[in-house]
């Protein structure tokens, strides 16, 4: 199910497009750009499952009409038949000509919820800042007939929560649902589901929380450990940080169901998103049966806001805007764009504290870091100083535009 934040954490559905081209600049068989997406998935991490493949072999393939496999994958993705939250291509111009993509790939997302995304952009999140340039997003925000009807969504979805039945979506890390069957014109359909304890991995969320007050740790050392961790299977393997951070903020836990994140639905052969306004959120306490004792909930939830980085108070006399400070998002001028060499991962920013230097000044040193060397799942330990990057970056875009070479 997708979330109106594109979040390649999650398990989503996807299907494959493969195309034969005639184009000489990008010559890849359809075999090879199959391997390549795989092979892009699985060094990225991602717990993605390919539900099918289309491919169309003729070279005459510039025309759509004479696309027969893009055609019947559109009819089975708009019908229904096939669900999907993705499409995979291992380049854009493989999907279609680039005066007609943004319509295409913003009916898609629009009407059916699905993204159309490329290997060689390590699939991009359509909300970052190359992403951002299809305006999907906002277009989908700004359709009220949408809206609307994503609001009739919630009301239904809330009462089935209210009722203690699951709402919809995922089961939280650690559960798995049970379907309560009910007869309707002689057929056994699921009337609702709810939230049971899953004894494959409950075990684990409450290995997480032991582990998180004994040891006092950060995410990324918890994530670290539960990676290392001999008993838990390979195919739940890798944790990320942010799921890790996740579950321990999720009430869930001792029993009680938040409800106040994306939810979606289907209406009229349209998925829609709605994002809960804060007033809209749903508490349903003793929804499920807890993993963790709500005191145990509450005291990691404790050490988790002693851990949060505070802002500095301002100088009395001083600057009032302070520089920023780790942990607060800022953007820099290659955020989302520095990739990881080792495992094709988006870096991230982060920071040192401040502190003077010789000359006296307040300084800070910031640099872009791969977050899986720190969970213990890449080899890349390196710290790329951030202002010396986009020095680089700016002198060899200004090579490159103005060299009178050309
Ligand atoms: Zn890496």
């Amino acid at each position: 199910m997708l979330r109106r934040c594109f979040d390649p954490t999650l398990s989503y559905r996807a299907v494959l497009y493969l195309r034969m081209s005639s184009d000489l600049q990008n010559k890849r068989s359809p075999v090879q750009q199959e391997a390549e997406i795989r092979q892009r998935i699985k060094s990225l991490g991602y717990d993605w499952r390919i539900v099918k493949v289309y491919r169309d072999d003729a070279k005459s393939g510039r025309l759509l009409r004479n696309r027969l496999g893009y055609q019947r994958m559109l009819r089975e993705i708009k019908s229904g038949k096939v669900k999907a939250d993705l499409i995979l291509v291992d380049t854009l111009e493989r999907f279609g000509r680039v005066d007609e993509l943004p319509t295409i790939r913003k009916e898609l997302y629009e009407r059916h919820g699905v993204l159309v995304l490329t290997a060689d952009s390590s699939f991009t999140d359509p909300t970052s800042p190359q992403g951002r340039a299809l305006g999907m997003v906002e277009s989908m925000r700004a359709n009220e007939h949408g809206r609307i009807l994503g609001h009739n969504v919630l009301r239904g979805k809330r009462d089935t929560a209210r009722q203690k039945h699951w709402p919809g979506g995922y089961s939280p890390f650690g559960y798995r649902l049970q379907s309560v069957m009910k007869t309707e014109r002689g057929r056994e359909v699921v009337d609702y589901s709810t939230l049971v304890p899953n004894p494959k991995t409950d075990w684990i969320i409450k290995l997480l929380f032991e582990k998180a007050i004994d040891s006092g740790w950060g995410t990324a050392r918890l994530a670290r450990f539960l990676n290392e961790h001999r008993d838990i299977p390979a195919d739940l393997k890798p944790f990320s940080q942010n799921a890790i951070g996740y579950w321990l903020d999720n009430p869930i836990y001792f029993g009680t169901l938040r409800w106040e994140h994306h939810v979606t639905g289907i209406v009229d052969d349209m998925r829609v998103s709605e994002k809960n306004k804060p007033e809209d959120v749903l508490i349903v306490p003793e929804f499920c049966e807890p993993l963790v004792d709500r005191d145990l909930w509450e005291r990691v939830q404790a050490l988790r806001e002693a851990r949060r980085p505070r802002r500095l108070e301002p100088d009395e006399d001083g600057k009032k805007i302070e520089a920023p400070a780790p942990g607060l998002s800022v953007n820099y001028l290659l955020s989302g764009l520095v990739y990881c060499s080792e495992c094709s991962l988006r870096m991230q920013i982060s920071s040192t504290g401040e502190y003077t230097n010789s000359e006296g000044e307040k300084i800070r040193y910031v640099y872009y870091y791969c977050p899986r060397s720190r969970i213990g799942i890449c080899h890349n330990k390196l710290h790329v100083p951030e202002t010396r990057l986009r020095e680089k970056v700016i002198q060899t875009i200004r090579e490159r535009l103005f060299s009178k070479s050309k």
